[in-house]
């Protein structure tokens, strides 16, 4: 079994909302969406390669000075909730960059309201670097989620993703 389908399993297992199987689109209001720790993310390219709805991007060139490839984040108001990112992050790489966050938290921090379905037309995904990233005020990093699945690994489990963890 690869490794994701390892994650998807155990997330599924988890009761987490929303994990397709296939490729989606949002269909209701998330209670939580994921942003990257912009300092975090090296980036390795995995995350954007399993977001089910496809809604992680690099950010635009010279976002982020002093950056040469850029960092990814998220579209969040197309994020399902579905927590993928979350894990392929902490268990399939070094970083542990992303986080899940509240989305009423989300709405009071960006002024935005996050609602049941994507929006109409493409909005380029932000660093929002203050918010999301470890430091201080305003930082909420520490209100975020991360892996929920690491400790119901089994040992066999484990070896896979280890295995993939190390091939990359
Ligand atoms: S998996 Fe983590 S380090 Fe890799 S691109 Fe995604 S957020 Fe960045
Ligand atoms: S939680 Fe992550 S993988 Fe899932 S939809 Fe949101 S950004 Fe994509």
């Amino acid at each position: 079994m690869a490794a994701i389908d390892i994650i998807k399993r155990r997330l599924k297992e988890d009761r987490v909302p929303d994990v397709p199987d296939e490729i989606s689109e949002k269909k209701k209001r998330p209670r939580e969406v994921a942003f990257m720790d912009m300092n975090l993310c090296f980036p390795c390219g995995k995350c954007p390669e399993f977001c089910p709805v496809q809604c992680i991007e690099y950010l635009a060139p010279d976002t982020l000075a002093g950056r040469g490839v850029q960092p990814v984040q998220d579209r969040f108001q197309e994020c399902i909730g579905c927590y993928i990112c979350v894990e392929v992050c902490s268990l399939l790489t070094d970083y542990d960059a992303v986080r899940m966050y509240d989305a009423d938290l989300v709405e009071r921090l960006l002024g935005v309201t996050i609602t049941d379905r994507k929006p109409d037309g493409y909005l380029p995904a932000q660093p929002y670097e203050e918010y999301f990233s470890e430091g201080g005020a305003p930082s909420v990093r520490h209100l975020g989620k991360g892996s929920r699945i690491r400790d119901k690994m089994n040992a066999e489990e484990r070896a896979i993703l280890e295995h993939e963890r190390k091939r990359s």
